[in-house]
C-alpha cells in the first residue's frame, strides 16, 4: 500500500452508473468497515437474502446521498496497491459542474462511466469538455452495463469509438485514454478479470487505476483559502471557513482578504473540531483572525499573505470553450462567473481570438460571435470586485465556469489579470 494520494473524479452522464461503480470500488478493495458488513450479513441471513454485501454499500450511498442535502460533494476514500483515492462521486450533474469549477473537487485524473446500452449522452459531453479545460490528466473509460449488451464485442467497439471521437473533438490525447467493458453491477473487470468477456485482453479499472501516472507535486504558490462561509461562534469570535488550494497557513500569519481588503494575524486554527498550529492544501479549515468582524468579510473572498495577497481584477484575458449555448455569444454579454466559492456576473467585453478547435491555432482575429463549440480567447470584466489569478500562476484559482439560464454555457482558464 502507498502513501500517494489521488483525488478521483467520477464523470458520466446521469443513470450510467457512476454511484454504482463508487459503491462497487469501496466494496471490492475492502473500504466498507468489517462490523457495518457483518451487521447487514446477519440482517440479509434473517431476510434470507443473498448478494447482500453490495446491496448495502450501494443503500448506504444512496441514503447518504439523500441526507447530504446541504454537503454537495460526498467524498468516499478507498486504497489500492499504487495510490490512496479520494473518489470525488459526482452523482448530480449540476453538483459536478459546480465543484469541478469550485475547486472543491480538484481531481487529478477521472473514470468516464459510459453505459453500453446507452453510449455517447448529453452530460457525457459536457463532462468531457470540462475534464478537458480544467485540467484532468488522464481518463479510464468504463463501457459500463456490459451484462446489458450480453457481454457483446461489437456493441463495447462500437461505444468505444464514439467515446473516441468525442475525446478528438476536444483534443484530449486518446492515448492517454483507456477503455474498459465493465458492469460496476455485476462486478464484471473491476477487481477482477471477467470471464464474460473473453475478447477483452487489456487491463481491468483496478490495473488501469494502479497505472494512472502520479499527480503533479503541490505547486510552491503562496497561500491561497477561498472563503466558503463566515460564522460567528461564541468564545472565538468570526471564523471563516474553506479549504487551501495551495501554500500553508501558521498561526501568527499575516493574512488579507481580497477583494474585501481587510486582514490581520491568524488567532486560531481548526480542522476537525481541532485546534492545529499550521494547515496546509487541501485541509478544510474554520480560522479566526484578529480584529475581523462578520460583516468584514463573505464568501468568494481570497485569503492569502498580506505580502503577497490574491489578485482583484479590473479586467482579464481568458480561454474559454462555449460547452453549450442556445444562440451566439457576442461582446457585452454579462453572464455569471463562477470561480472558486465566488458568483460573480461579469460582462465579456471583448472577443478577442477564435481557436481552431482541431489545430488549437488562431483561426479568426476579432470574430463578431463565438458560439457552442468554439474555443476562444476573451476579455472579461467583473461588474464586482472578483479576486482571481492566471492558470499560469495559481491553477487551483484561475478557472471558471460561465453559467446563464440554469446551465454551465462555457468554462475557461484564466491567461492573465490586469488590477
Ligand atoms: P448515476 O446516476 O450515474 O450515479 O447512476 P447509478 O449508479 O445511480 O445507476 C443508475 C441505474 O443503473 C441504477 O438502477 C443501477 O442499478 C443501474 N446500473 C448501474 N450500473 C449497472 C450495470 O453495470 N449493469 C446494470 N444492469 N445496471 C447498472
Amino acid at each position: 500500500m502507498s502513501d500517494q494520494h489521488q483525488n478521483l473524479a467520477i464523470i458520466g452522464h446521469v443513470d450510467h452508473g457512476k454511484s454504482t461503480l463508487v459503491g462497487r470500488l469501496l466494496f471490492e478493495t475492502g473500504s466498507v468497515p468489517e462490523h457495518v458488513i457483518e451487521q447487514h450479513r446477519e440482517e440479509a441471513e434473517e431476510k434470507g437474502k443473498g448478494g447482500f454485501e453490495f446491496a448495502y454499500v450501494m443503500d448506504n450511498l444512496a441514503e447518504e446521498r439523500e441526507r447530504g442535502v446541504t454537503i454537495d460533494i460526498a467524498h468516499q476514500e478507498f486504497s489500492t496497491d499504487e495510490y490512496e483515492f479520494t473518489i470525488v462521486d459526482c452523482p448530480g450533474h449540476r453538483d459536478f459542474v459546480k465543484n469541478m469549477i469550485t475547486g472543491a473537487s480538484q481531481a487529478d485524473n477521472a473514470v468516464l462511466v459510459v453505459a453500453a446500452d446507452d453510449g455517447v449522452a448529453p452530460q457525457t459531453q459536457e463532462h468531457v469538455f470540462l475534464a478537458r479545460t480544467l485540467g484532468i490528466g488522464e481518463l479510464i473509460v468504463g463501457v459500463n452495463k456490459m451484462d446489458l449488451v450480453d457481454y457483446g464485442e461489437t456493441k463495447y467497439k462500437e461505444v468505444k469509438s464514439e467515446v473516441t471521437d468525442l475525446l478528438n473533438q476536444v483534443q484530449f490525447n486518446t492515448d492517454d485514454a483507456e477503455f474498459i467493458p465493465i458492469s460496476a453491477f455485476e462486478g464484471d473487470n473491476i477487481a477482477e478479470r471477467s470471464e464474460n468477456t473473453e475478447w477483452y485482453d487489456g487491463e481491468i479499472l483496478i490495473e488501469a487505476l494502479n497505472n494512472l501516472p502520479e499527480p503533479e507535486p503541490p505547486t510552491d504558490a503562496p497561500l491561497r483559502l477561498p472563503i466558503q462561509d463566515v460564522y460567528t461562534i461564541s468564545g472565538i469570535g468570526t471564523v471563516p471557513v474553506g479549504r487551501i488550494e495551495t501554500g500553508i497557513m501558521n498561526i501568527g500569519d499575516n493574512v488579507s482578504f481580497q477583494p474585501s481588503d481587510v486582514g490581520g494575524e491568524v488567532k486560531t486554527i481548526e480542522m476537525h473540531h481541532e485546534e492545529v498550529p499550521k494547515a496546509e492544501p487541501g485541509d478544510n479549515v474554520g480560522f479566526n483572525v484578529r480584529g475581523i468582524g462578520k460583516d468584514d468579510i463573505r464568501r468568494g473572498d481570497v485569503c492569502g499573505p498580506a505580502d503577497d495577497p490574491p489578485s482583484v481584477a479590473e479586467t482579464f484575458q481568458a480561454q474559454i470553450v462555449v460547452m453549450q449555448h442556445p444562440s451566439v455569444i457576442t461582446a457585452g454579454y454579462t453572464p455569471v462567473f463562477h470561480a472558486h466559492t465566488a458568483q460573480v456576473a461579469c460582462t465579456i467585453e471583448s472577443l478577442d481570438k477564435k481557436m481552431d478547435p482541431s489545430s488549437g491555432e488562431v483561426a479568426e482575429e476579432n470574430p463578431d460571435f463565438i458560439q457552442t463549440g468554439d474555443a476562444a480567447v476573451v476579455t472579461v470584466r467583473p461588474q464586482k470586485p472578483l479576486s482571481i489569478e492566471p492558470s499560469s500562476e495559481i491553477p487551483e484559482l484561475g478557472s471558471f465556469a460561465v453559467r446563464d439560464m440554469g446551465q454551465t454555457i462555457a468554462a475557461g482558464k484564466v491567461l492573465s489579470v490586469e488590477n
